[in-house]
């Protein structure tokens, strides 16, 4: 039998598809009220965290630092709790990351989706970290729609699709999704579990999404979680070595002349666009992570309010967004470029070519000149 709750979900969904629809059945406020029905607090998890499950761990395609630093840690402090715990990445991930403790054991859905879906088949539990809507595990969605089990989700992005999920929490306040983790561990009693292992994992993560502890979102908690992980014999130093100093030459020779040759600055609007075409990938033999990092230069400039990046990839054309001060690059790239994220630092994507994704984006520039002066 279908039950209620699974006709509200499905109705949820097909209103969130076609927002321009008139909501027949709901008004705003009503789905507002059964949106909060959904998610249940993640306190009433901890009870349960002593009787062994199947775990399922999934984040977002192309995990960074945070997605795969919180997935890690997790399945290390579940794996301790005596669960059976598999990582599941949507698609493979960048060099910098393939360094965390249990990287080896993670399972990349586009090249073993076979096994990845026998495995999430007989999942109890499926941990979403580090994103809030099932689209951005590109193609492992349909597979985790149509999951029966317990969906928890952990996450700090705007504007979740809490409707999708039975237990979590969501915060945008958090610096990262493993700070969320760190908080997870000790509010459910077991502190004492974070061992050096689950400490470099966490502070990747952490370091990777404060910008190395510059962005607003390193609140004075930050720092003391970070003081907890050095008394739990967290080696602070190597991790940003292996974050930040472990490319290959092509790729600064790559940043080099992406910052020459393809990067545009427009005062008029206080912004800076990098478009980055197929050719220039293929010329520096650009793999997975080498592009990351790239929107922060632009940010050096004085006056600076708006950095684009846009890369030319094989199935669609990428955005990353990064602002300073009153500039919502998650508004801009969910109205734009069917993308989100945060105030300051979004992403999207469009499947225009790169130049009518670019003519698009000054015009949508030129609407927003006001917000930008
Ligand atoms: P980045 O530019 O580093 O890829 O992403 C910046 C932030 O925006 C990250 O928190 C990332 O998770 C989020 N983000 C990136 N791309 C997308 C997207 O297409 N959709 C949504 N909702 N968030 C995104
Ligand atoms: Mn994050």
């Amino acid at each position: 039998m279908v039950s209620i709750r699974r006709l509200i979900v499905n109705y949820l969904r097909k209103q969130s598809r076609n927002a321009s629809k008139t909501y027949n059945t709901f008004s705003k406020l009503q789905i507002a009220y059964l949106r909060t029905r959904f998610m249940k607090p993640l306190e009433q998890l901890f009870p349960l965290l002593t009787e062994p499950k199947k775990v399922v761990i999934t984040t977002h395609q192309k995990p960074d630092a945070d997605a795969m630093g919180s997935s890690l840690a997790l399945r290390l402090f579940l794996l301790d709790l005596g669960h059976s715990v598999t990582v599941i990445s949507p698609t493979n991930w960048a060099g910098w990351v393939d360094w965390m403790p249990g990287v080896r054991e993670v399972i990349d859905y586009e090249m073993n989706r076979q096994k990845a879906n026998t495995i999430l088949d007989e999942a109890e539990w499926l941990f979403c970290l580090d994103f809030n809507i099932f689209h951005r595990t590109k193609t492992m969605t349909d597979k985790l729609k149509e999951l029966s089990c317990t969906k928890i989700l952990i996450d700090h992005h705007q504007e979740p699709d809490v409707a999708s999920f039975d237990y979590g929490r969501s915060d945008v306040s958090k610096s990262s999704t493993c700070e969320m983790i760190y908080d997870f561990i000790t509010e459910s009693g077991y502190g004492s579990k974070i061992n050096e292992e689950i400490s470099e994992c966490l502070y990747a993560g952490i370091v990777g999404d404060t910008g190395s502890f510059r962005f607003s979102s390193a609140h004075q908690g930050v720092h003391k979680l970070v003081a907890d992980l050095k008394s739990k014999g967290l080696n602070h130093g190597p991790v940003h070595d292996r974050l930040f100093d472990n490319f290959l030459e092509n790729r600064l020779r790559f940043v080099g002349h992406v910052l020459l040759h393809r990067m545009e600055v427009f005062y008029e609007y206080n912004t800076v666009l990098i478009a980055i075409p197929k050719s220039d990938l293929i010329k520096y033999q650009i793999k997975t992570g080498d592009t990351e990092g790239l929107v922060n230069f632009p940010q050096s400039i004085q006056g600076i309010k708006l950095v684009a990046l846009v890369i030319d990839r094989d199935e669609e054309r990428k955005w990353s967004f990064r602002s300073k001060g009153d500039f919502d690059c998650n508004t801009f790239a969910r109205k734009y470029f069917e993308g989100g994220g945060h105030y300051n630092a979004a992403g999207g994507r469009s499947s225009d070519s790169l130049e009518k994704t670019v003519k698009r984006f000054m015009e949508a520039l030129k609407e927003n000149e006001q917000i930008l002066q």
